[in-house]
């Protein structure tokens, strides 16, 4: 017979740690702490493959599920000396969601079960607190009627705020038992008039009423968009764990509290986190009462904060991990109630991993492993500029929740904020966010709320998804409905209202009204550099490299860890406002003598950018892609010159000194508008293409105009002789864009080539060394691999444009449908974000192998956005790339995926050459 059932309690249970798969992470945590001898209140886990069988079976179990629920509840009373339902003794229960991965507050919780009309009151007698009885009843009543009866959670808490506004008290603490009374007579009204039956009186069907909910809150919408965002398969399924309850809310020597083994925001190791006294655990994480800070525990019981300190370090030390911990104490009783890896900051995962590695407590390949590349991110946000912060005003000093610096316009609503993302950046403002609200943190730049501590759930959420969070912020009062919000600032009333822009500091929490400036991070932290140094250990000799056009960006590339340019797209230097007039006297003339010269001009400003580049990358290579997109890119809009020209004869005279000003680079005053602009159309219509991106560009252009690519190699190699004179080691690789055959690479090299030669050989720098090379980005390309090695030194994969042919599903269009493609499954993911491995992935790795048959050494790369996506440069390693270049600020990430890569593929320090 199959086990769905699993107790633990007493010393023992029957699974342990590693069973996450089948108990799901807090029934495997419940069982491995139980058997470490850590004070768990006991119960049993109904497994995650229950779940699956439910929904399987139109919402039901077989019989034989059932069964083994009734023998592991008589365990329990056993273990308890109480009995479910029992007035005399009553047990009582929480059920419980925990799926393999932790899906914080995105799936059902139900506590104090077993509750009913003559248990309360039995709860009552046994405990003498006829208030406490029936405040966990109405609690319970509130929680079975939304989750397990579907009810409205608005008219429990419309019966709720009237009965404290009759009974003239502002905290829920201040109702007294007949009050709660009377709230629980309602309540059960409103049972009996939504769900058109009675509240259940046999604690038993509350229990499977309960356990189907749990099981049905998989499919909630919240659940499903974070099982999306977190990627997390729809078929795993989540367990239920049935506990018995122990309480923290039976009176001043009770409390619940949550903490962390180490501080989740920084990674510093102290001991973290937060207890309200007399409360439930929702109450803490909730953050309708602020709580606590746990150092206080300490006062309030020595006795139990050096237990619970003791049980955590020793978790700690078991899963050799961070823990997040819950734990209730009752009546002076510690009880653990979860212990698992707790989420972290990503500058807190660094820290976390250097200094447990320093502590010998985990390896370093672990400590590679432990932070998500993603997660650099946030180690590269942008701080504030403090001069730039002296001339906003301040508005209030919140907690802070989430590190890194946010500036956006204000939106009160989730809805709002994901409508408003879509032109500006977002700061979501709320009284305190709930698990309905994730799309509206995720859509977020930054996160700011009014009441709740540093475990609230906007501050967990929020460091989770990188975001920066300030919480607890009280000096703000919020009208959500009225989209505006006022703050006490010194003696001023100040209000903010929707679209305002905000600026908040998730690392301090201070939350300014306006815009600052933000500055860059600094990437040479001491522990993010030892860390990057560690990770660098595993990758051997595979490289990474950045996209940079201009020498600034390729100064952050060094800083951020980049060996070398992967691709500097040439005509982003042709857009630069001196150039630009030249770049357009080139692409508007139909002769080559007139085109001759225009380059000419050109010639020195792109020699200067490259001898830049060069200077910048100190010996480690630069590839210098030629120019690569459609001319009509750099002329003006046809449709916009019809409409000028159309509008012309009747414009006034400030209309005519606009369209002067578009036009200053074509025509010189006012008057000349009227026959330049009809030219201008005239060759502009010439340029128009039907499908510009399949049409006359990469390398079709310098085929066509080889004076163009004559005019970039010789900027190429005249920098190289500049900048080599210097004694500065240059290695340049030539790149040419968009051939589908070896044919278009051979007419461009022989060019390329040429000049190169004779510029070198005139400066007697005959023996240095450059490639010239292509990029693999049409599907013919790759298929002809073995030809195209013949010619070319390097391939770099343009994966952009490779998917986008290969796909047959263009670049910028993809965005109006991948909504829908994406949540219909049609794609795993976006395809321009992450490489297809089945389509375009076969294409690359037939290249790949196909290339080397030619030549062995052939150098290959990827220079597409893929390369700083983590699962992709997985992918570039395994295929066996020797680098990927990816823009400055994913150079960590790419350096830590390509890493991890490594180490996953069996790859151990000592076999790198990258021990510097
Ligand atoms: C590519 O196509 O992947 C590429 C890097 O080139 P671009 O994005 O400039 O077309
Ligand atoms: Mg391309």
């Amino acid at each position: 017979m199959s086990k769905y059932v699993y107790n633990f309690g007493a010393g023992t249970a029957d699974g342990d740690g590693t069973m996450k798969d089948t108990l799901g992470g807090k029934g495997s945590g419940l069982a491995e702490m139980s058997r470490a001898g850590v004070p768990v209140p006991p119960g049993f886990t109904i497994i995650t493959d229950v779940c699956n069988v439910f929904f399987d079976n139109n919402n039901t179990v077989p019989q034989e599920v059932d069964d083994q629920i009734w023998e592991a509840l008589a365990l329990l009373e056993d273990r308890m000396g109480m009995k479910l339902g029992d007035p005399a003794n009553p047990l009582l229960l929480s059920v419980r969601s925990g799926a393999k991965f932790s899906m914080p507050g995105m799936m059902n919780t139900i506590l104090n079960l077993g509750l009913n009309d003559e248990t309360t009151e039995g709860l009552a007698a046994k405990t003498g607190n006829v208030r406490f009885a029936y405040d966990s009843y109405r609690r319970f009543i509130q929680m079975f009627g939304e989750v397990a009866m579907k009810i409205d959670m608005e008219h429990f808490d419309a019966v709720f705020d009237a009965q404290k506004h009759k009974a003239k008290v502002k905290s829920d603490t201040d109702l007294s038992a007949d009050d709660l009374k009377v709230i629980v007579a309602e309540y059960k009204k409103i049972v009996k008039k939504h769900a058109k039956r009675d509240f259940p009186q046999d604690c038993r069907e509350q229990l499977i009423m309960s356990r189907n909910a749990v099981f049905d809150s998989w499919w909630a919408p919240k659940a499903n968009y974070y099982r999306k965002m977190e990627k997390i398969s729809d078929r795993l399924g989540t367990a239920c764990n049935i506990q018995a309850m122990v309480f923290g809310n039976m009176g001043d020597g009770c409390c619940t509290g949550v903490g962390f083994t180490r501080d989740p925001g920084s990674g510093e190791k102290v001991f973290y986190g937060e207890f309200l006294v007399n409360a439930q655990g929702e109450d803490v994480v909730s953050g309708i009462r602020t709580p606590q800070p746990i150092s206080e525990l300490k006062d309030w019981n020595a006795g139990v904060y050096n237990q619970l300190r003791e049980i955590t370090s020793m978790l700690e030390k078991h899963y050799k991990d961070m823990q997040d911990f819950e734990f209730t104490v009752q009546e002076g009783t510690l009880f653990m109630l979860q212990t698992r890896n707790g989420k972290r900051t990503g500058p807190a995962a660094v820290r976390v991993a250097v200094e447990m590695c320093e502590e010998k407590l985990i390896d370093e390949k672990t400590a590679v492993l432990r932070v998500a590349p993603a997660q650099l991110d946030q180690l590269l946000h942008p701080v504030f500029d403090p001069a730039s912060l002296k001339a906003l005003v301040k508005l209030a000093t919140g907690i802070d929740a989430s590190p890194g610096a946010a500036v956006g316009r204000l939106a009160f609503t989730s809805d709002d904020a994901v409508e408003m993302s879509e032109k500006s950046p977002v700061i979501l403002i709320r009284k305190e966010t709930t698990p309905d609200d994730i799309h509206g943190m995720d859509a977020a730049k930054g996160i700011l709320t009014a009441v709740g501590g540093k475990s609230s759930h906007a501050a967990v959420v929020a460091r989770g998804m990188g975001v920066p969070c300030v919480v607890g912020c009280g000096a703000i009062s919020i009208n959500e409905r009225a989209k505006s919000a006022t703050v006490k600032a010194g003696d001023k009333t100040i209000t903010i209202k929707e679209g305002d822009w905000v600026s908040l500091d998730g690392t301090t929490g201070a939350v300014y009204q306006g815009q600052a400036a933000t500055k860059e991070p600094d990437p040479n932290s001491p522990v993010f550099a030892k860390f990057m140094k560690m990770a660098d250990k595993f990758r051997g000799e595979f490289g990474v490299r950045a996209n940079a056009d201009i020498p600034r960006d390729a100064k952050a590339a060094r800083a951020f860890g980049a060996e070398g340019i992967g691709l500097c797209r040439t005509e982003h230097m042709f857009f630069a406002e001196d150039r630009l007039p030249h770049v357009q006297a080139m692409i508007l003339t139909d002769n080559e003598k007139d085109r001759r010269k225009a380059l000419a001009k050109l010639l020195p400003m792109q020699r200067k950018d490259f001898a830049g580049l060069f200077t910048a990358m100190d010996g480690f290579p630069v590839v210098i892609r030629t120019l690569d997109p459609p001319l009509h890119e750099f002329v003006p809009k046809r449709e916009e010159l019809m409409v000028d020209i159309a509008k012309l004869p009747s414009a006034d005279i400030k209309t005519k000194k606009e369209m002067l000003a578009r036009y200053r680079n074509f025509v010189k005053d006012v008057k000349g508008l009227k026959t330049v602009l009809p030219q201008l159309l005239h060759r502009v219509e010439q340029l128009h293409e039907f499908n510009p991106m399949l049409g006359h560009r990469g390398c079709r252009l310098g085929i066509t105009y080889p004076e163009i690519t004559e005019m970039q190699a010789r900027a190429i190699f005249e920098a190289v002789v500049q900048v080599a004179k210097k004694g500065i080691k240059v290695i340049p690789e030539v790149m040419i864009p968009l051939i589908g055959g070896v044919e278009e690479l051979d007419n461009q090299k022989k060019i390329v080539k040429a000049i190169a030669d004779e510029v070198l050989g005139k400066a007697g720098l005959k023996k240095q060394k450059y490639l010239i090379g292509t990029m693999i980005e049409i599907p013919r390309a790759a298929l002809t691999a073995d030809e195209v090695a013949k010619e070319a030194q390097f391939f770099s994969f343009g994966t952009n444009d490779l998917t986008q042919t290969a796909m047959g599903l263009s670049r910028d269009d993809y965005t109006k449908f991948s909504k829908e493609y994406e949540e219909k499954k049609i794609f795993k993911a976006d395809p321009f974000a992450v490489i297809d491995r089945n389509g375009v992935g076969k294409l690359i790795n037939m290249a790949v192998e196909l290339g080397r048959g030619t030549r062995p050494d052939l150098e290959v790369g990827i220079c597409g956005e893929h390369g700083g996506d983590p699962s992709s440069v997985e992918f570039c390693y395994n295929v066996g790339m020797d680098y990927v270049s990816c823009s400055p600020y994913r150079v960590p990430i790419a350096r830590l995926a390509a890493a991890q890569a490594a180490i996953n593929k069996g790859a151990s320090s000592a076999e790198s050459s990258r021990t510097a």
